[in-house]
């Protein structure tokens, strides 16, 4: 297939890779020329703007840093430069809100879209092991489907229009809380003077388990290899895991559901990333 790619940040420039990889004409697309470099060194066609790009594409992906900037390259770049009837993706983490009105507005204009926002990092992105959630009719999910699978492990049907990003910020909100859960578990443990590993061996086994503590575990040199084994460096920033959990709250708001430790957890965040955006976001665990 003709892919136009817009966003070839972190993320992006994996997985345009990926959609090379798998024989698809990837047109691509960022304001970065180190970016655009990258990509044609992957094999992706480079354009001077995002409706170069466009411009005979069967299906647009885009993967960019927030909602108001989806908005403004989808109303800009995107409507009346790619094909009628293109099938459009965004797999930007962005609010429910623009998702639902970005993908209302490109169908008023003979577009299907989904939104397919991503779980796993830059490395799941290079290497094509993402988990797409996916929002949309059953149309355009069955045509979006084969292009996700080229970028990822597993491509889940959440719903209608904005369900993918509603699914991704409800997980990350879980995450968070769980995270500073075993952050304060660990911590509390070494005052009382238990050995961090003994903690581990017990509470990997006991009704304590979770993702945070067994596969993602934030105390060095306990558990499978982490961030944690490497200074808190790589991984998933705390910044952008606030700007999850400040999207969920939104979210939250507008559908008048209470979420008293997501609120928290924000707060939590809010005050490590000050002085901490770039680190890991189980680096939460030097705050305590
Ligand atoms: P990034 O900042 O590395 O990449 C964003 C890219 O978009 C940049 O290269 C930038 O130049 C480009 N861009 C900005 N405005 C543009 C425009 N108008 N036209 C074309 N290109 C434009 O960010 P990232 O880490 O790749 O994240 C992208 C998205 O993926 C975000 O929504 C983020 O929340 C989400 N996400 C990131 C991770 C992660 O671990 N990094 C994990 C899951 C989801």
């Amino acid at each position: 297939m003709k892919i136009a790619f817009i966003g070839l940040g972190n993320m992006g420039g994996g997985m345009a890779a990926n959609l090379v990889k798998a024989g698809h004409e990837v047109r691509a697309f960022d304001l970065s020329e180190p970016a655009l470099a990258a990509a044609r060194e992957a094999g992706c066609q480079t354009f001077g703007t995002a409706r170069e790009a466009c411009a005979t594409a069967e299906a647009v992906v885009s993967m960019l840093p927030n909602g108001q900037i989806v908005k403004k390259v989808y109303w800009d770049e995107v409507i009346g430069h790619a094909p009628e009837g293109a099938i459009l993706l965004d797999c930007s983490t962005i609010d429910v809100a623009t998702a639902r009105e970005v993908i209302s507005v490109t169908e008023q204009h003979g577009y299907e879209m989904v939104d397919a926002p991503v779980s796993g990092g830059i490395a799941a992105a290079a290497g094509g092991t993402l988990t797409f959630m996916v929002g949309g009719s059953d149309e355009a999910f069955a045509r979006a489907k084969p292009i996700l699978d080229a970028m990822g492990k597993a491509v889940i049907h959440a719903g209608g229009p904005g369900n993918g990003q509603a699914a991704k910020i409800c997980n990350n909100m879980l995450l968070a809380i769980h995270m500073i859960g075993t952050c304060e578990a660990f911590a509390m443990a070494e005052k009382l003077g238990l050995d961090p590993q003994t903690f581990y061996d017990i509470s990997s086994v006991s009704s304590g388990q979770c993702w945070s503590m067994t596969s993602y575990c934030p105390v060095p040199g306990v558990g499978p290899v982490t961030p944690a084994d490497n200074d808190y460096q790589g991984g998933f920033a705390a910044g952008l895991m606030l700007k999850d959990l400040r999207l969920a709250m939104e979210a939250a708001q507008n559908a008048g559901a209470t979420v008293a430790l997501g609120e928290h957890a924000k707060a939590i965040y809010e005050a490590f990333a000050k002085d901490n955006a770039g680190t890991d976001f189980s680096g939460i665990i030097r705050s305590l």
